[in-house]
C-alpha cells in the first residue's frame, strides 16, 4: 500500500494500458495487416518498416488509430513497390475502423480505485492520442463521471505537464501521475517535481521503451492499480 504525501491534491491517470487495454488492439490489427501483405514480405520485414513509418507519422499527425491507418497504407505502398491494389488498401481502412469500434476493456480494479480516490482527490485523465477517439473511449468506459478534467495531449513531455499543472492551478508537488509508461507518464512528471506511480502493463509499446531501471524518491512502483487505495 502507498502512503500518499499529504501535499497531493490532484491525481492524473494515463488512459491507454493504464485504465483500459489498448496495445493488444494495435498488435491484433498489426497481425491482420501483415497477412494482407504476406505476398510481398514476411511479418518481421513489414513490422520493421511499419515501426519506422509510424514513428515518423506520429511526429506529423500525432497518436491514435487514424495516424496508424496512414502508416499502414504508406508501408503497404513501399513494401509492394507500389503494386498493392486499392481493394487491399480499403481492407486496411476497414481494419482501422473496426479497431476504433472495439469495446473498452477496463483493467482489473480500475473502477473501484477511481471511485475511492475520487472521494478524496481531484482526478484528471492525461492521455496522448486523437482527441475524438480518446473522448469517445472515455465516454464508453463508464469512467467519465469520476474525472474533473480530461487533457488530450499531443505529447507528454515535462513542458506539457507543466502546462497542465498551470491549467489546474496547482504546484508540481501537489500532483501525482499514475501510468504504465515510464517515458510518458513517469519521467517527465518527476522531472518537474511531481509524484508518480508506475503501473507496468504486461507489454510496452515499441515507441515508449526506455533503457535501464528508474528509481526516484517521489516514484512508487506497483504491480496492480489496486495498490493505490
Ligand atoms: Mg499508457
Amino acid at each position: 500500500m502507498i502512503k500518499f504525501d499529504e501535499k497531493i491534491r490532484v491525481i492524473g491517470f494515463d488512459a491507454d494500458d493504464t485504465l483500459w487495454d489498448n496495445l493488444p488492439l494495435f498488435l491484433d490489427t498489426g497481425k491482420l495487416y501483415c497477412e494482407l501483405l504476406s505476398e510481398y514480405a514476411d511479418n518481421e520485414v513489414i513490422q520493421t518498416l511499419m515501426d519506422a513509418n509510424e514513428q515518423r507519422n506520429i511526429d506529423v499527425f500525432g497518436y491514435g488509430t487514424k495516424s496508424f491507418m496512414l502508416s499502414m497504407i504508406e508501408t503497404a505502398y513501399e513494401i509492394s513497390d507500389g503494386e498493392v491494389d486499392s481493394y487491399t488498401i480499403k481492407k486496411m481502412i476497414d481494419l482501422g475502423k473496426k479497431q476504433i469500434k472495439e469495446p473498452i476493456v477496463l483493467l482489473n480494479g480500475v473502477e473501484e480505485v477511481v471511485r475511492a480516490l475520487g472521494k478524496k482527490y481531484r482526478l484528471v485523465v492525461a492521455t496522448k492520442g486523437d482527441l475524438m477517439e480518446q473522448e469517445r473511449k472515455l465516454a464508453r468506459s463508464g469512467l467519465a463521471e469520476y474525472f474533473h478534467h480530461v487533457e488530450v495531449m499531443s505529447e507528454k513531455r515535462s513542458k506539457d505537464y507543466a502546462r497542465l499543472l498551470k491549467h489546474l492551478d496547482i504546484a508540481a508537488d501537489e500532483f501525482l501521475m499514475v501510468g504504465n509508461s515510464l517515458k510518458s507518464d513517469i519521467l517527465p512528471v518527476l522531472e518537474i517535481g511531481g509524484w508518480a506511480v508506475h503501473v507496468p502493463y504486461h507489454t510496452t509499446w515499441v515507441h515508449e521503451q526506455v533503457e535501464g531501471v528508474v528509481k526516484h524518491d517521489r516514484m512508487f512502483e506497483v504491480e496492480s492499480i489496486r495498490e493505490l487505495v
